[in-house]
């Protein structure tokens, strides 16, 4: 199993690092022709309007696109969220729109720039799961077939999967807890069908 992980901007190190630990082939991802012959691919959080600026300069954005539309599965978070999107309610950027939610940027304020929760994630067991989140943004609307995983105490989604597409809101890369990602390869593998 090879997994990619879009190298453009932002958190694709500790991806990298955490898929290594899972005894996965991993390579980061800049180039068009590096998308070749992955099973799947991670796309981390930074900044959405810059990780997008770059996919468009180096080509990226329809292959990324094409791919996940012949069932590559693809995994996004933060920033990676909002990119995978059909709609961001509130940013100029043209996301992939491979998923069928509607995201909205930096919806923490100020006070909760960045926070550390431990989240209920049933599809990942009992144990709760360290969540954090970094000038967050949040799934505001789930649309079609996509599900969420995720709710925060106040019910604001912040996991979700749609067929092999998979977000989250928070960084689990961040954590030394391998469970979603492990969840990802599952999905890649094949041995987690729906999100159930
Ligand atoms: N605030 C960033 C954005 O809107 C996302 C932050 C992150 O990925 N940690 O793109």
């Amino acid at each position: 199993m090879k997994i990619g992980v879009l190298a453009a901007q932002g958190a694709f190190v500790e991806h990298i690092e955490m898929l290594r630990q899972l005894k996965v082939d991993t390579l980061p991802v800049r180039l068009p022709q590096e998308l070749a012959g992955l099973d799947g691919l991670i796309i981390p959080g930074g900044e959405s309007t810059s990780i997008s600026k770059l996919m468009v300069a180096y080509n990226l954005m329809t292959e990324v696109k094409n791919l996940a539309r012949s069932g590559l599965p693809i995994f996004g978070t933060c920033a990676g969220m909002i990119l995978l999107a059909s709609n961001i309610s509130d940013s100029d950027v043209t996301p992939l729109g491979v998923m069928d939610i509607v995201v909205g940027r930096n919806a923490f304020g100020r006070q909760r720039e960045s926070f550390e929760t431990e989240l209920s994630i049933p599809v990942l067991g009992e144990k709760l799961f360290p969540a954090v989140f970094i000038r967050a943004p949040v799934i505001k609307q789930v649309n079609g077939k996509a599900e969420v995983l995720a709710r925060l105490d106040d019910g604001t989604a912040v996991a979700a999967r749609q067929g092999k597409i998979l977000v989250s809101a928070f960084h689990p890369e961040l954590t030394s807890d391998l469970r979603f990602h492990q969840y990802f390869l599952d999905i890649v593998s094949g041995s987690r069908e729906s999100g159930g």
